[in-house]
């Protein structure tokens, strides 16, 4: 226990190269008391055996990478339980039917529920066959899931993975039919998706930060389909790929 704790909060204080970044984590180094007893748990099952390094620190989540008893490395996405952070989130939950009664009746909070719905939005990816960290184990805020990385080595995110011009094509094509299988087979619509929000691993593209991902019937869900459309579309354009319009990228999704 003593070892968890020294290690979350090392972690988060250390391995932060920019001011920023090092203010953002020394402020959030104190994991609040209820999410650290989870951790707790969790060791003390053995779903873990340490927690030891902070592979992010973001707006709404801190990501760690821990490590199993037989060593293999697993990734723990702790959501930020200060609710204030999440306001802007109100524009995917409008509309969606699975928040249809509301928050408040199981005494769940809001971050609560977005790790949920990570959960559940990973599981209809990997359902799909699409390439996605296989979700472990959730506990209120505290959702654990397949390391994407080697040798404690997070995969890069597209926009850092310094891609030749082939592998660039081909990713491209990797990640449009996954955003068409997402939305046909999974019938969801990432809402965020961009070179930050795909990891790039063995050669393939990994999607992930799919708790704000919304139903295809979800009343803005075309308007997030088409900005998911341009931000990939984008960064893909920016590196040399010769890329389809926005429109004719829309349609092959949809239709
Ligand atoms: P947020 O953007 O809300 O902070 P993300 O889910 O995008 O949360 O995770 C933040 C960062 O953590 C990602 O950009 C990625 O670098 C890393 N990360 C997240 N999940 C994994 C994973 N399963 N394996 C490896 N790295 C991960
Ligand atoms: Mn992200």
């Amino acid at each position: 226990i003593t070892a968890i704790r020294g290690s979350v909060r090392e972690s988060a204080i250390g391995k932060t190269k920019t001011t920023d970044k090092a203010d953002r984590a020394t402020a959030e180094r104190a994991i609040d008391h209820k999410t650290r007893m989870i951790l707790y748990k969790m060791l003390n099952k053995g779903a873990f055996r340490d927690i030891s390094g902070c592979i992010s620190t973001g707006k709404e989540a801190n990501v760690y990478h821990a490590t199993q008893s037989q060593g293999q490395p697993l990734a723990v996405k702790i959501y930020k339980t200060s609710v204030l952070e999440f306001k802007d989130r109100a524009r995917f939950m409008q509309g969606d039917f699975r928040f249809k009664n509301g928050y408040c009746k199981h005494t769940k909070t809001m971050v609560e529920i977005w790790a949920k719905k990570e959960r559940g939005n990973l599981m209809r990816l990997k359902a799909a066959g699409i390439r996605c960290p296989t979700p472990y184990l959730l506990r209120l805020n505290v959702l654990v899931m397949e390391f994407i990385g080697k040798y404690g080595c997070a995969a890069p995110r597209l926009k850092d993975a310094a891609l030749s011009l082939d592998k660039l094509r081909e990713g491209y094509v990797e990640i449009i039919i996954a955003m068409r299988t997402l939305y046909q087979k999974c019938k969801l619509v990432h809402g965020d998706l961009s070179e930050y929000n795909i990891l790039y691993y063995e050669g393939h593209l990994y999607i992930i930060d799919v708790s704000q991902a919304v139903e295809h019937e979800h009343p803005h869900a075309l308007d997030f389909l088409r900005e998911d459309c341009v931000h990939v579309s984008d960064f893909f354009k920016k590196h040399g790929v010769a890329v389809m319009t926005i429109r004719e990228l829309f349609d092959f999704i949809v239709d």
